[in-house]
């Protein structure tokens, strides 16, 4: 499905909001997974920097550089991975570390800053950063390092998802109905990876509309159950034996079948 077929006739955020939107867009690279980083980082050279890397492996990139711009953003956004720089012109980013820890956020966090003795390291990973890079850094080693975290158990890389008789491996992208490959556009693919990582729960069509497209975005008020129309109706032509349920003003509930 060409996804620069995108359409734009909805607005869905306000343009006043409070972290710059230039290149919130998703990856033009359209056959991965749709995962969203969000960049903490005051210093706008870095943070460009950062943005242009992430960007071009294909992540959803969010840059803020404040504190608050952050915390609203995790508030707003379900995001695979975090960039952290700890120097912040409205706080440090070890508190905000210490607050996402304490919420139970498991968003998994790299620590990037110049703060470089061993004491700084680890009071940050003891604060529950993941994983420590100092500046300054290269541009291939954050991105490395990112993803390697989102292919930890449990992150947004690598792993094989089930649900009945349905196989989604995230990494291949590929999604199997018992023995038989079930090819899937983008978006279709997104919807069910999503809905497969939180089986048995209502995820809602905000959610979703978060998951699949940019902060910046506009679309059709539709877009998600046309999606999950089709995916729906391929699921059950394919024989699977996990359905999706609507949850009517909610969103969608992806459960396996007991019969
Ligand atoms: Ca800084």
């Amino acid at each position: 499905m060409p996804c620069s077929n995108r359409s734009r006739k909805v607005e869905r955020r306000p343009k006043d909001r409070p972290w710059p939107v230039d290149g919130m867009v998703p990856p033009n690279n359209l056959c991965g997974p749709v995962v969203r980083v969000l960049v903490i980082e005051d210093e706008a050279r870095i943070a460009e920097i950062l943005q242009e890397a992430l960007s071009r492996s294909g992540f959803v990139v969010d840059p803020v550089r404040r504190c608050a711009e952050a915390r609203e953003a995790l508030s707003l956004t379900s995001y695979d991975g975090v960039v952290l720089d700890l120097g912040l012109p409205d706080g440090d980013g070890l508190t905000l570390l210490a607050d996402l820890q304490s919420s139970r956020n498991r968003v998994p966090v790299l620590v990037l800053t110049a703060r470089d003795t061993v004491q700084d390291r680890v009071s940050g990973l003891d604060a529950g950063a993941d994983d420590y890079l100092v500046k300054p850094f290269a541009t291939v080693e954050v991105v490395a390092r990112i993803k390697a975290l989102l292919r930890r158990p449990g992150g947004a890389l690598g792993v094989t998802l089930q649900a009945g008789n349905v196989l989604f491996d995230t990494v291949g992208r590929d999604v199997c109905v018992g023995a038989a490959a079930l090819p899937l556009p983008r978006r279709e693919s997104a919807i069910l990876e999503h809905l497969m990582r939180r089986l048995g729960r209502v995820v809602p069509k905000t959610v979703l509309e978060e998951r699949l497209y940019g902060l910046d975005d506009e679309l059709e008020s539709n877009a998600i159950p046309v999606h999950v129309h089709h995916l729906r109706r391929k699921l059950e032509a394919a024989g699977a034996t996990a359905e999706i349920y609507t949850v009517r003003g909610v969103g969608y509930l992806l459960t396996e079948r007991r019969d």
